[in-house]
């Protein structure tokens, strides 16, 4: 592997756990504020659907260039499970900026970039 490889492999690498914490924090705002579980532990449901996500965030082929799921044309959740993740992500979006400035500031820059992405291409 020559060291250009190894840093592409490095930065693939580092979004997929970057995309695993945004996750895990988007589902912490629901399942708390919808007051399913007992303190800073996932209840049983919420935490069904971050393993889902995260086997998924594992196994996506466009980690390298994705952005968003919801901009993916392959779509490779279950329908049930994209409901669910949809239903968190509508209700944790709004608040991330309250809870977690900093991973709310980089997800609308994605967001931004994927908009200009889309106008051009
Ligand atoms: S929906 Fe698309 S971008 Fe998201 S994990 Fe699945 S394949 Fe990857
Ligand atoms: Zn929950």
């Amino acid at each position: 592997m020559n060291s250009k490889n190894k840093s592409v492999g490095r930065r693939t690498l580092d979004k997929r756990e970057r995309e695993k914490r945004t996750v895990e924090t988007m589902i912490g705002i629901y399942c708390r504020g919808n007051r399913h579980g007992g303190g800073s532990t996932l209840c049983s449901s919420c935490d069904e659907i971050l393993q889902y996500a995260n086997e998924r965030v594992d196994r996506c082929p466009f980690m390298e260039t994705k952005t968003f799921c919801s901009s993916c044309t392959v779509h490779c959740y279950k329908e049930e499970m994209r409901e669910r993740i949809r239903t968190i992500m509508r209700y944790s979006g709004p608040r991330m900026i309250l809870y977690h400035p900093i991973l709310a500031i980089q997800h609308i820059f994605q967001m931004r970039k994927e908009r200009k992405k889309t106008r051009i291409g």
